[in-house]
């Protein structure tokens, strides 16, 4: 039987050491297999664009496990009062093809996007960074509040959205959060004045300037997290040029993140490099990094372990008869009359 997890599973799952502690854990799940990049089977995800949104399919498998993901990007359905990004994911065994785990995966992209903008910072930001941006408060801007706060120290957030009530949200949730300073601002220029990292995270499918060129100065981290799928980016083209771009995996991010407004041939560096020792990262306390984050099917697949081996673990979730089990498998047929 294939292993189910919904939303109030991976909750639980949570729960269990805290938002903080799941995406630590994430960290090393996602360090773990970025470390073994070589073994990943690898391709740019499957989009299906609309003028109003995309809907993904996201592939990775080594040679034990296969998992997928399904996720879409809609911005204008939080006019309807529904999720912007949604998703599901599976993870099989390779050996069979049987599906091990069938799990929510809303929540799940949340805490492993945080958990990759801090495994790419503690490689590219300042160490002695303690302020960030947030730009963009939506779905979400805690998970990576939080993530920077626990992970990397940092202890002051300025926050701006186009909609104040976004602002008012976070402020909520994260307002008796020890060790978080929250600022509100009243621009993009206010926000960033004291930041040593700008996370940008907005909605919106269009080629935006969030942050232009002479906002940023030297030694800033810019972890741009929105900009992820063509004809939708956030950061001004001078920003990538005069900075050091690091990517996930560079055939998917030239055509869905930032570097899509570059060059085919613009010099990136890949993250798994960075950590492997093969690529500088931070190269001085004056350069700017750019982690170009488009999320990449390996996260999800660290994830998918992740919540695999937890839940078996601690027992957490359901099992569901996704694959019929015939006393014949060659007898598919008498099972459709008399499921057993
Ligand atoms: P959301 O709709 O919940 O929140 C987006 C927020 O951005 C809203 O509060 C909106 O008011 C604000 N916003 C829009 N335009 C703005 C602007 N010009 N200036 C300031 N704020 C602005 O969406 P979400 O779930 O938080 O996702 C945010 C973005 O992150 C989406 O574009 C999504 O596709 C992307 N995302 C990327 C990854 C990744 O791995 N890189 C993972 C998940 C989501």
């Amino acid at each position: 039987m294939t292993r189910f997890i919904d939303t109030h599973d991976m909750s639980k799952l949570v729960n269990l050491s805290g938002v903080a502690g799941f995406i630590r854990q994430l960290v090393d799940y996602i360090e773990y297999d970025f470390l073994r990049w070589g073994e990943f089977d690898k391709t740019p995800r499957v989009a299906s664009h609309s003028d109003i949104g995309v809907i993904e399919l996201m592939p990775a498998a080594d040679s034990a496990y296969y998992g997928f993901k399904y996720v879409n990007g809609h911005p204008q359905n939080t006019l309807h009062n529904q999720l912007t990004v949604m998703a599901f994911g599976a993870l099989a065994e390779i050996a069979t093809g049987y599906p091990l785990l069938l799990s929510e995966f809303t929540l799940a992209t949340a805490l492993r996007t945080a958990a990759t903008s801090v495994l790419a910072a503690k490689y590219l930001m300042r160490k002695n960074a303690r302020h960030m941006a947030v730009i963009g408060n939506g779905a979400q801007s805690e998970f990576q509040i939080i993530a920077f706060s626990e992970v990397l120290k940092l202890t002051d957030f300025w926050l701006y959205d186009v909609d104040d009530t976004a602002t008012e949200k976070l402020a909520a949730n994260l307002r008796d959060y020890a060790g978080i300073n929250l600022h509100f601002c009243r621009s993009v220029d206010e926000a960033v004045a004291q930041a040593d990292v700008i996370t940008t995270i907005t909605a919106d499918k269009t080629n935006a300037t969030i942050i232009s060129a002479a906002q940023v100065k030297p030694g800033m981290h810019l972890n741009a997290v929105g900009g992820d799928c063509p004809g939708k980016t956030e950061l001004e083209a001078r920003i990538l040029s005069e900075a050091d771009i690091f990517v996930e995996f560079t055939p998917q991010s030239r055509i869905e993140g930032e570097i899509q407004q570059m060059p085919d041939d613009f010099s990136v560096t890949e993250l798994w490099q960075v950590l492997r020792g093969e690529r500088p990262g931070r190269k001085s306390d004056t350069a700017v990094t750019v982690f170009d984050s488009v999320g990449f099917a390996i996260e999800d697949f660290s994830t998918l372990r992740l919540i695999n081996d937890m839940a078996r673990q601690h027992h957490i979730g359901s099992t569901v008869r996704l694959v019929p089990a015939p006393a014949n498998p060659r007898d598919l047929y008498r099972f459709l009359k008399h499921p057993e």
